[in-house]
């Protein structure tokens, strides 16, 4: 099959699945058949024969800048935003030979565990479309899950690469932070966001996570580790491995079906050989106060910059550079957004600064801490990525609270700055995914990888 068939063939298939699932907001289909042309080419004149990801088709979540294609952050406010240049992460895949066929569905501005904040509608979870397919990379997962595309890449700032795969039946990897640059990715929480790959097993997760990483000197929290070859990792070998289970992580809050997965998952790896125990890590329960606030804080920043002159949408009628401000954001941006913007607003205020946003930078720097000890006995951590499996679409919209308790398992790993990965480890009596996630130390990359290869 050449790389146009492929291509063809699979944007015949989002043509056909994707108004059951709406995981694309942006189908880039000319633009696709032309590279698939050029890439075929290369590959005829005996170029990229150490791409696994050449004329491969695939996707990247709508918050990652594509040169002179739609970049809406599934926002109203860059509804007609196409950005002059492409993020790092586009140049090297297509350095690489990868072929984009589109864009995918997300939370607003990566801002919530469902989807259902997007302002292109939610996307349904292709097990069964009354659930969500958790967020905010549910475009991401979901088109991986009804083959949609071979793999995509997501952005994980609490949880948004490895929630949805959790509830998608993909596997997920959010990098150590700096791993991956983050330039052309539209910033969220800039001290917290991370791109990475979600696919159907960890192979195809790992060949992508290799091309994506590296050193840029475009984003100065990049960090120069001079080893990305992470397929040396896949390994079927975990005799002496050291896994701890937090027990704080399988007590009270999750459900009882995920734990029975997540403990037969361990079991698994104690058969081939690891070591595994459980032990307490106690200071998880300030995890999501601090990731909120911090979170919040660092948008408040980051999303001044829209407002109705520079990017995107502007308001039609006003009157006055403030009216412009006004009215642009306040037509512009979703609740959750708002929401999130008054939240860092307030926590960053004077006289609340201290109380607030300090005091979650302690807890920040206590979680590591506490990541810091168990390493120092662990390899890996093992637990389950999120406490139940996919919700009902509409279940939490409009409990903001319950939607961010949902996080527990997920934001305390980019607080510390951690790398993880989600994988499949059963299903639910209704049918629904169950997702095991590893926890490794700074640039452990290869542990969890080599621990998650296990169940391939
Ligand atoms: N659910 C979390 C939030 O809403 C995480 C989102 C993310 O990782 N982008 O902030």
């Amino acid at each position: 099959i050449s790389v146009v068939e492929a291509t063809k063939a699979q944007i015949e298939r989002i043509k056909k699945e994707d108004q059951k699932y709406n995981c694309y907001v942006t189908v880039l289909e000319e633009e696709a058949l032309a590279r698939a042309q050029q890439v075929q080419a290369l590959i005829d004149a005996g170029e990229l024969k150490d791409s696994p990801l050449a004329g491969v088709p695939m996707a990247i979540k709508d918050n990652m800048c594509t040169k002179g294609a739609l970049t809406t952050c599934s926002s109203k406010i860059l509804g007609n935003f196409k950005p002059p240049y492409n993020a790092t992460v586009v140049e090297k895949l297509e350095a690489a030979g990868a072929i984009i066929i589109g864009k995918l569905n997300m939370d607003e501005f990566a801002m919530g565990s469902t989807t259902e904040t997007s302002f292109y509608g939610p996307t349904k979870n292709p097990w069964n479309v009354e659930h969500v397919p958790g967020g905010s990379s549910g475009g991401a997962a979901a088109a991986v899950a009804a083959e949609e595309a071979f793999y995509t890449l997501g952005s994980d700032t609490g949880g948004s690469i490895r929630q949805p795969s959790s509830f998608c039946g993909v596997t997920g990897i959010k990098p150590t932070y700096g791993t991956v640059s983050r330039y052309g990715l539209i910033a969220y929480a800039s001290s917290l966001d991370q791109i990475g790959p979600i696919a159907r097993n960890v192979s195809d997760c790992v060949a992508a996570l290799e091309v994506i990483s590296g050193y840029d000197k475009k984003d100065s929290t990049s960090v120069d580790t001079g080893e990305y070859k992470y397929t040396d990792a896949l390994v079927d070998d975990v005799k002496g491995m050291k896994i701890g289970i937090p027990r704080g992580y399988i007590g009270k809050g999750l459900d009882e079906e995920v734990k029975n997965s997540i403990l037969k998952a361990a079991k698994v790896l104690e058969e081939k050989g690891a070591i595994v125990e459980e032990f307490d890590m106690d200071i998880v329960d300030y995890a999501i106060p601090a990731y909120y606030v911090i979170a919040s804080a660092e948008a408040s920043s980051n999303l001044s910059r829209f407002d109705g002159v520079k990017y995107g949408y502007r308001t039609e009628d006003f009157n006055g550079l403030q009216d412009v401000y006004k009215k642009t954001r306040s037509e512009g941006f979703g609740m959750e957004v708002k929401r999130r913007m008054m939240i860092g607003a307030f926590v960053l205020s004077s006289g609340y600064y201290d109380a607030y946003y300090n005091k979650a930078l302690k807890v920040k720097a206590l979680i590591k801490e506490g990541f810091d000890k168990a390493f120092s006995k662990y390899d890996v951590i093992l637990g389950p990525t999120a406490p139940s499996t996919a919700l009902k679409i509409g279940e939490n919209l409009s409990d903001p609270l319950k939607m961010y308790l949902g996080d527990i398992y997920t934001v305390s790993v980019n607080l510390a700055g951690l790398p993880a990965i989600s994988l499949p480890c059963g299903m639910d009596s209704k049918g629904l995914p169950i997702g095991l996630q590893l926890i490794g130390k700074h640039f452990g990359e290869k542990d969890i990888i080599r621990a998650a290869y296990s169940f391939e």
